[in-house]
């Protein structure tokens, strides 16, 4: 069983091509938000939420656990070093609801932070995967069916500049999670879609299943 995270913090629009498809302008500084860790859920547990608030997206991420505490870092590198395993996670997004909170101006907890909206896959040592940050890949496939492609080549601010910029406003602690951001591809989860989220390791790839109740 993982550690109880203090936070999970998560960046907005980080591809330009998630960022047009939602019809969002491409931003100058990272775009960040956070979930409670009450948001988590496992992916045995499966997909769900309140219908009476609208549709549920998809959001395939990156994700990391910070084994080192980063606390007003400037240097990405040595931010990078804060960094001790990865794995994909489900950034759920109640978009209807979300629409609606960013015409009225309000903040988007309700429709990221809820319960169920965090499912993140087991934590792979970073060695596993990583050689070089800006060469990580990964996709989702929903009923077999491939929706989204992650590159970490096309981020808008590399993961080094993200955790660096993220230091500077939050300390990051030990077993705090960053999700960074969703790719392309993003659409409403349907009742009984089989999601399969793979991640290509140095050695092989690591497959993680979920569903939707
Ligand atoms: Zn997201």
């Amino acid at each position: 069983m993982q550690s109880r995270p203090s936070k999970i913090i998560c960046v907005g629009r980080s591809y330009a091509d998630h960022a047009k498809e939602l019809g969002n302008a491409i931003p100058d500084r990272p775009v960040l938000f956070m979930k409670p860790p009450s948001a988590l859920v496992s992916l045995q547990q499966g997909i769900s939420w309140n219908p009476a608030w609208g549709n549920c997206h998809y959001e395939c991420e990156l994700s990391l656990r910070i084994d080192r505490t980063l606390k007003g870092e400037t240097d990405p590198l040595k931010a990078l070093e804060a960094v001790g395993a990865v794995t994909l996670g489900l950034d759920l997004t109640l978009r209807d609801l979300q629409d609606d909170l960013k015409q009225k101006g309000q903040p988007w907890e309700r429709a990221k932070a809820f319960d169920g909206s965090c499912m993140l896959a087991d934590w792979v040592d970073v060695q596993e995967v990583v050689g070089d940050w800006k060469n990580v890949h990964y996709t989702l496939q929903i009923n077999e069916e491939l929706r989204q492609k992650g590159d970490t080549a096309l981020l808008i601010f590399d993961i080094g500049t993200l955790l660096a910029d993220m230091s500077q406003v939050f300390t990051l602690e030990v077993g705090d999670v960053v999700m960074t951001g969703t790719p392309a591809g993003v659409a409403a989860l349907q009742a009984g879609d089989q999601l399969k989220m793979s991640l290509q390791g140095k050695t092989h790839d690591y497959v993680w299943q979920t569903f939707v109740k």
